[in-house]
């Protein structure tokens, strides 16, 4: 079974209004999905928001007027390169269309040159053949009306959230720069014609966080020390490969605070949600591909085997006084800070996330012969507990030890049909650690742990088992160190061995 398939059948994630036929570029999670999700949130809140002692976490609104989306530029230039098909009738970006046949971004052809593109290399419509029309724009946000008169709309990123907040919150938080302010939450792009799972959906979560600050302090960065031998793997716009360089080395090409939180980044990527190193990158973008008043942005890469290549899971930009500058324009309110005397607007260092990229690129990576290989930091369930049988008080007890465990673990009870069914469906959702309670567990009190990704078992006593699984989750303790193998029931039908 795919992927896909799978995560709509075990409860990670659906097409939104599947019952009335779905809408491209919406999705729902189910209960597997969104506990990942959560967990996802939760290890990136966690981190990031330890990197400073002046950043906090805030929640702003969905709905925004009209005039912070003229300050921020989006009404004007939020805009994608559309094309249609004559014959069908079916939108697409015609940029994508592109990069498609040549294997080379485009993201940086105005529209005529796309429209001569799309000719010179006979593209025609992927759904039916048909021929395409000039491409033209098409705004991505999401107008509304908020009661009868005012213009509104729905946020495309949660960055603005945090910029029109910026006011209030240094005055709440006594005047302090850096001062970091993160959101997690929706953000809304009408998308044309999204595809690729939730890699590109019209309505996601994003992890955002903007670090304000003086920059003349840009190279003032008191933990550069930490990162200075740390080696960053980068994707230069001159140069074909990868490379492996340290911040120290890089200190002439960028400042020494940049370089200390695309340390970060990568470190988040590598050590928190293990992803393998060599499928990270961090890819800097040329100036036609980048926003205007971006200085230095390097997208943050995640490669899939699906799509055949890297993907943008984030994205690191140093967008100078752009924000605070627009909104202090069309808002009318002050927005410079006074700190020893200086008065000056903040510059903003942003490191944005789409969660649910994120999130589907964890599975996409974890998938193998249907099992999904989760690290059990963000896997949904990190026990099941399994019944050997129901009857004979083995079920009974099962459901006290799950009563007991749930307190510090997410876990899942599962008593029904054969144990190697069971075990089948835990490796499914992602499982890491099965919990098994047989006719020996009635007499001397152990279980056995299986290890999802081994399918070996160990045998150990009830009462050590929240202290082993806690290990083993913060990687204290490898599977292999905890006890003796056991002979593993291979008969059972269904049942996965390697
Ligand atoms: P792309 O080039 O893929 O459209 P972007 O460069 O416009 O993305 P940003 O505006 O930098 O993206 O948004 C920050 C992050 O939000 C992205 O790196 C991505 O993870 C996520 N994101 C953006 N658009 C979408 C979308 N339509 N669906 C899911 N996630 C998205």
């Amino acid at each position: 079974m795919g992927l896909d398939e799978t995560l709509a059948k075990r409860g990670f994630l659906f097409r939104s209004s599947e019952i009335y036929g779905g809408v491209s570029g919406f999705y729902d999670y189910g209960h597997l999905g969104t506990l990942m999700k959560r967990k996802f949130e939760n290890l990136w809140r966690d981190y990031f928001l330890g990197l400073g002692e002046n950043f906090y976490e805030i929640e702003t609104t969905d709905i925004m007027p009209e005039n912070v989306f003229v300050a921020s530029g989006h009404i004007e230039n939020f805009v994608d390169s559309l094309t249609g098909c004559k014959k069908c009738k079916s939108d697409f970006r015609a940029d994508h269309l592109v990069e498609d046949k040549t294997n080379e971004t485009a993201e940086h052809l105005d529209n005529k040159q796309l429209t001569e593109k799309i000719k010179e290399l006979g593209i025609t419509c992927p759904n039916c053949g048909g021929e395409l029309g000039e491409v033209d724009f098409l705004n991505l946000m999401f107008p509304l009306k908020i009661g009868s008169k005012d213009k509104g709309a729905l946020r495309p990123e949660t960055a603005q959230g945090c910029y029109v907040a910026f006011k209030r919150m240094f005055s709440a938080t006594r005047e302090k720069l850096p001062l970091g302010l993160a959101i997690i939450g929706k953000a809304f792009r009408n998308e044309i014609s999204p595809r690729q799972g939730t890699y590109r959906v019209r309505e996601f979560t994003q992890s955002e966080l903007q670090i304000f600050f003086d920059s003349d302090k840009i190279n003032e960065c008191e933990n550069f020390d930490e990162v200075k031998d740390y080696k960053l793997r980068l994707k230069f716009t001159d140069k074909k490969d990868i490379e492996e360089i340290s911040c120290g080395e890089l200190l002439d090409k960028l400042p020494k605070m940049y370089l200390y939180y695309l340390a970060k980044v990568q470190q988040f990527y590598l050590d928190v949600l293990c992803i393998p190193s060599e499928k990270f990158r961090l890819k800097e973008l040329n100036e036609k591909e980048k926003a205007f008043y971006n200085k230095y942005h390097f997208d943050v890469e995640v490669f899939s085997e699906k799509f055949n290549g890297f993907k943008e899971m984030g994205g690191v930009h140093y967008r100078t006084d752009h924000d605070l500058s627009g909104h202090e324009k069309i808002s009318g309110e002050n927005l410079h800070v006074t700190i020893e005397g200086k008065k000056f607007i903040p510059h903003v260092l942003e490191l944005s996330f789409g969660v649910d990229r994120n999130v589907y690129s964890l599975l996409e990576i974890s998938y193998k012969d249907s099992v999904l290989n989760l690290n059990p930091k963000v896997s949904p369930f990190t026990l099941g507990i399994f019944p050997l049988v129901k009857k004979d008080g083995l079920g009974e007890k099962g459901f006290e030890l799950y009563k007991n465990l749930k307190k510090d673990f997410d876990c899942f009870f599962d008593n029904s049909g054969s144990v190697g069914k069971r075990y089948a469906r835990a490796d499914e959702a992602g499982i890491p650690y099965g919990i098994t309670l047989d006719y020996d567990t009635m007499n001397d009190e152990t279980v056995t742990i299986r290890d999802r990704d081994s399918t070996e078992q160990v045998r150990v006593k009830i009462e050590d088992l929240n202290e082993i699984i806690g290990k083993l989750v913060s990687k204290e303790l490898k599977f292999k160190e905890i006890g003796e193998l056991v002979e593993t029931r291979k008969k059972e039908d269904g049942y996965r061995t390697n």
